[in-house]
């Protein structure tokens, strides 16, 4: 016997759906299908041993949304605490949204999904995962595959290499694979890179360490303000149910983050202005805000994270933590010695660096035996891929909340699901329409628009784009809230079989 016939899982279980990822999106999508589709048989694989996703993957000291749960929260479940949490109050939120709908009879853990077969033969996927707690191969099979894998690789982050990195005789640490023995206090640490993660990071651990320096190779926007929103207190302190609380609270955040957005389009310099404003007023007027937090690119070409009360520009102030804009020339036993010829002594050097994209969860696709290369595939309004049948595939918002995307397609999905079992329809595959054919088509997103490392560095990986709204992922929830509970099912773009 071959060893991959002894490996061979003997039998398949079979659903209508099978969701990839028990994240904010999975957790999501098995919610929507219960509620959508009554009668839909469906199991979530997770490869962690709990729900959670980001939030469960993430362990560094501070972890936290960097943007407000009003918005990040679905849609169907109110959200009754602080606009920006930690990853533990989120993963309370997630899992009662398990409980109150029962949907952790749904859910399999430690199963990571290696590969997915499609056969038009049979209009089904064959799904093949691995247990990762008796390393055990297992087979499904699934009429449509729902995936919910995010986008980055969970079981690393992304370290560039640097000249000298083995020389460095203390610890170097990524923040999505924190060690839970990492001892900082009294010691010093340099974090490299000023986004989210850094930001969240700095505050929570400048307090114990001697030390701790953010490294930048050029400055971030952040946004500072309190971690409140006034008219949500005002409308709990008189008594109105948490139902209205969320919806009304969503769309103040949202009308604010819209006209925000439209600014830094049309009046990028003013934005850019308010931003720093708010910098200033935590660090004073001799700090060097030209050097160290006046980004060169416009607003929300990357994302902007919300600093909750300042919190690391008073870490700054209080001199607790320093920021130092130079690049990295190479490791040395003791630190960093940077361009400029300065040096850095550390401990401890965190590279908050980023992550490796992962589009489709690291899962190896074929179509009728032939490898899926996603970047010959053209996006279906950042959701389907053309010439690939009976799948969905859930891609957040950079500019908003994730979750609002994860709801609007959760919904569509459903709705062609039942569209499909009305028709008596087996097979659904997204197809250029003829006035399609001369559209030019481009890398899924214009850099020009949005560059962060990790969507530059997989840029080439990641389907294209047409000029027209149904073909690309057009980043505009204000525009898709409306337009995909109208997209017309028997477009021509959807070929049934
Ligand atoms: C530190 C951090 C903070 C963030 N903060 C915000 C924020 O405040 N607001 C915002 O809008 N966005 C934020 N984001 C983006 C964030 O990732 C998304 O908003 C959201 O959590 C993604 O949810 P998801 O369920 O789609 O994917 P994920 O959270 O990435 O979950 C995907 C799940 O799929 C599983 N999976 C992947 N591949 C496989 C496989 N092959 N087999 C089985 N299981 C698999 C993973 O284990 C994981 O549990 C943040 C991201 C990070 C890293």
């Amino acid at each position: 016997m071959t060893e991959s016939a002894a490996r061979a899982p003997e039998s398949a279980e079979h659903f209508d759906v099978l969701i990839v990822g028990a994240g904010i999106s999975g957790v999501g999508a098995a919610y929507h299908l219960t509620t959508r589709c009554p009668g839909t048989s469906f199991v979530v694989l997770e490869s962690q041993d709990s729900f959670g996703g980001t939030w469960r993957t993430h362990r560094y000291p501070g972890i936290r949304s960097d943007s407000d749960l009003y918005t990040f929260g679905y849609r169907f479940k109110p959200w009754t605490g602080a606009p920006i949490a930690t990853a533990a109050e989120i993963l309370k939120y997630m899992g009662e949204v398990i409980d109150e709908n029962d949907l952790a009879r749904h859910i399999r853990y430690r199963h990571a999904i290696t590969r997915a077969s499609w056969s038009s033969a049979d209009n089904r996927w064959t799904i093949e995962a691995r247990r990762s707690d008796t390393g055990k191969p297992i087979r499904f099979t699934a009429n449509f595959l729902w995936m919910c894998q995010g986008y980055y690789r969970h079981s690393e982050g992304y370290t560039p290499e640097w000249p000298g990195m083995a020389r460095f005789r203390g610890r170097i640490v990524h923040p999505q694979t924190w060690p839970e023995d990492l001892d900082y206090a009294k010691k010093r640490v340099v974090v490299i890179g000023s986004g989210a993660t850094a930001a969240t990071l700095i505050p929570a651990i400048a307090d114990a360490t001697a030390h701790v320096t953010m490294l930048q190779r050029s400055p971030t926007f952040f946004r500072t303000g309190r971690n409140a929103i006034p008219i949500a207190d005002e409308l709990r302190e008189l008594g109105i149910d948490e139902t209205w609380i969320h919806e009304i609270v969503r769309r103040k955040i949202l009308r604010e983050q819209a006209f925000f957005t439209r600014a830094s389009f049309v009046a990028p310099e003013r934005v850019k202005e308010e931003l720093i404003r708010g910098v200033r007023e935590y660090l004073g007027p001799d700090y060097d805000i030209a050097t160290h937090f006046t980004p060169h690119y416009r607003p929300w070409r990357q994302r902007i994270a919300f600093i909750p009360d300042g919190d690391l520009l008073q870490a700054i102030r209080d001199g607790k933590a320093s920021v130092v804009t130079d690049e990295i020339e190479t490791f040395t036993e003791c630190g960093l010695q940077l361009k400029s010829g300065e040096t850095l002594e550390a401990d401890i050097i965190v590279t908050a660096t980023g992550f490796h994209l992962s589009a489709l969860g690291d899962i190896d696709f074929t179509i009728d035996g032939k490898p899926l290369v996603l970047s010959d595939t053209v996006t279906y309004r950042g959701m389907m891929f053309t010439g690939v049948p009976n799948i969905a595939w859930v891609f957040g918002y950079f500019r908003a909340s994730w979750t609002l995307r994860a709801d609007l397609v959760a919904e569509f999905v459903c709705r062609l699901l039942n569209h499909m079992k009305m028709i008596g329809a087996r097979r659904v595959v997204p197809a250029l329409r003829p006035e399609d054919r001369d559209m030019p088509l481009l890398p899924w997103i214009d850099p020009e628009n949005f560059n962060p490392g990790y969507m530059m560095r997989g840029l080439h990986l990641l389907p294209r784009r047409g000029d027209k709204p149904e073909w690309q992922h057009t980043q505009d929830y204000w525009a898709e809230k409306d337009e995909f509970p109208a997209i017309d099912l028997d477009d021509a773009a959807f070929v049934y079989g």
